[in-house]
């Protein structure tokens, strides 16, 4: 009773934390920006934990259980209730944005002006998602013959290009105009489906009708265009011809992969599950493949008899070491958060960010807390409420330090130390239910993510049929859309932002100008922490939902 006294007043002292670290942000931005070394100090030993505690946690629940066949039906039962909340999330996001509308009617200036901004940020986020932390494929370069054209400002016609069988193909064209000229210059693409036959113009349509010659302009700029070419199509070549009048122009083309398809995206996470090197896995806290590794590692030790008890008592015991030590990080939480909420909002009062937020983007952040507080207030409360008769806003209540915590990192990777003691300790869900579903959800579970990514699209194609009347979003771009964000979702890290960054993914999936994640990313640093928080309480209702479901597993249910 007393200890869960002091945890009370540790929730009371993190409320405090955040509001004061916010009044501070908008009162000395100056001072609150400086505290980014306390944060990020918080932040680090959180991090720090995670990765042991993941794979002594995973290993000491399999070890728990005797027999990893019994992991089967509440593992199998855990995935599919992560799935199906994921479904709603996204199809709350989906009903929200076609209720409320966001971009439509949006001023026209303030999308052509994000489209020009969010181009750093495409080519930011296409770099994240290659690089260490990648989560999801992009669309991989083709290795074919590439493009060659005479230098500079010559007329002429490239080599041939052979196109491979079988694959979406689209051309990458980038004509910079290096000052003012006359008249622009043109690009033409002739195509053959027979190795032998003649070529002949291709025609393709885009939201401004049927073109066969790509125009650029006259103003010194760089023009940048995707074509795609038909399937059938085995041979390419281009004809460029130069600007007239003034400034040279430069032309440079590439064949690509088109966009990945759902199936390649599905593919795609499969193969996140398996790694080629554990450590590597570890170093960049790739959590699935550690996880496996942990249940397969964890599943030879119980078919090994006494000669693994060494081993299973010193999983256990770094297990039980972990869990002190989260213990004793949660008495820093308080001066943690404060210094993280701190320097956050303070840069962005800096950067004059706050009124950004409500001038411009109301609406659309309007729409994405909708929903978010639709799925966290009444979806994920009437299914812990049907499925375990708890009483879900007490559960809220002792999930508490979690959600804040999520709310204060906007990492759900960081946050899971914290979503597994408040789980254990507070909500009273079973050691075994926490150790092994919380891990798995921390990684695959993010329902606002799910929410944010199809509302944000939806927005996005709002205001992208502003700038081009002809654009119509169909029903089955929409449904498109449900399926990638979901997938998106699952493939997103647990990290600040990761959301954004597998937006693309959904965007590329219909065909929308990437640079458009301009519109939404002034507002994306504060959205994720919103939506990082319904991510871990979508977490944890999966753990005690899993845990009522199987009782025989240790039950130690709070009163
Ligand atoms: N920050 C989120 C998380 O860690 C992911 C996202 O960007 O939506 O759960």
């Amino acid at each position: 009773m007393a200890d869960s006294k002091k945890k009370s007043h540790l929730t009371t002292w993190i409320v405090m934390a955040i509001v004061s670290a916010i009044v501070l942000s908008v009162l000395a931005p100056e001072l609150a920006a400086k505290l980014t070394l306390g944060g990020e100090i918080f932040l680090r030993l959180l991090q720090m934990v995670v990765v042991p505690l993941v794979m002594a946690s995973v290993m000491s629940g399999i070890l728990g259980l005797g027999d990893v066949r019994k992991l089967g039906r509440p593992g199998g039962y855990a995935i599919l209730y992560y799935l199906a909340t994921t479904v709603f999330a996204v199809t709350t996001g989906l009903i929200v944005v076609n209720v409320i509308n966001p971009g439509v009617g949006i001023d026209k200036e303030l999308v052509l002006d994000a489209q020009e901004e969010g181009a750093e940020a495409v080519e930011d986020a296409k770099n994240a998602m290659s690089s260490g932390r990648k989560k999801i494929m992009w669309s991989k370069n083709f290795d074919g013959d590439k493009f060659l054209l005479e230098s500079k400002s010559s007329s002429g016609l490239s080599n041939i290009v052979y196109v491979p069988h079988g694959r979406q193909m689209v051309i990458d064209f980038k004509l910079q105009q290096l000052g003012t000229a006359e008249q622009p210059a043109q690009v033409k693409i002739y195509w053959s489906a027979e190795p032998k036959s003649e070529l002949q113009p291709l025609q393709w349509t885009d939201h401004a009708g049927l073109h066969d010659i790509y125009i650029a302009g006259t103003e010194p700029e760089t023009y940048h265009k995707t074509v795609q070419i038909p399937k059938e199509a085995r041979r390419i070549r281009l004809e460029y011809q130069a600007q007239k009048g003034g400034a040279s122009s430069l032309m440079s083309a590439e064949l690509l992969r088109g966009p990945p398809t759902v199936g390649d995206i599905f593919s795609n996470l499969v193969l996140m599950l398996f790694t080629n090197n554990l450590l590597q896995s570890m170093v960049e806290m790739n959590l699935l493949p550690v996880i496996i590794f942990s249940i397969v590692f964890a599943g030879m030790l119980t078919t090994m008899g006494k000669r693994s008890d060494v081993i299973a008592q010193f999983v256990i015991g770094i297990n039980d070491a972990m869990m002190s030590f989260i213990l004793l990080l949660m008495k820093l939480a308080p001066l943690g958060i404060f210094c993280l909420v701190a320097a956050r909002f303070g840069k962005a009062q800096i950067e004059g960010q706050f009124v950004a937020l409500l001038r411009v983007q109301a609406a659309y952040m309007l729409t994405v807390l909708t929903g978010l507080g639709i799925h966290a207030f009444v979806t994920l409360p009437a299914i812990l409420w049907i499925f375990t008769r708890r009483n879900p806003y007490r559960f809220m209540y002792q999930m508490s330090q979690a959600i804040l915590t999520a709310f204060s990192t906007a990492s759900s990777t960081a946050t899971l130390p914290v979503t597994m003691e408040c789980a254990e300790m507070k909500a009273g869900v079973s050691k075994r239910s926490t150790e092994f579903v919380l891990p798995l959800g921390a990684t695959v579970n993010m329902d606002g993510t799910a929410l944010y990514e199809a509302a944000a699209a939806i927005f996005i194609a709002q205001a992208f049929a502003v700038v081009n009347p002809d654009f119509n979003l169909s029903l089955i771009q929409q449904a498109t859309i449900a399926v990638t964000a979901t997938l998106a979702a699952i493939g997103a890290a647990g990290i600040p932002e990761a959301g954004l960054v597998t937006m693309l993914i959904v965007l590329n999936a219909v065909q929308l100008p990437l640079e458009l994640i301009g519109l939404i990313l002034p507002v994306d640093w504060l959205l994720d922490r919103f939506r990082t928080a319904v991510n871990a309480f979508g977490d944890s209702v999966g753990a005690a939902v899993v845990d009522h479901s199987f009782p025989d597993s240790e039950q130690n249910v709070a009163p």
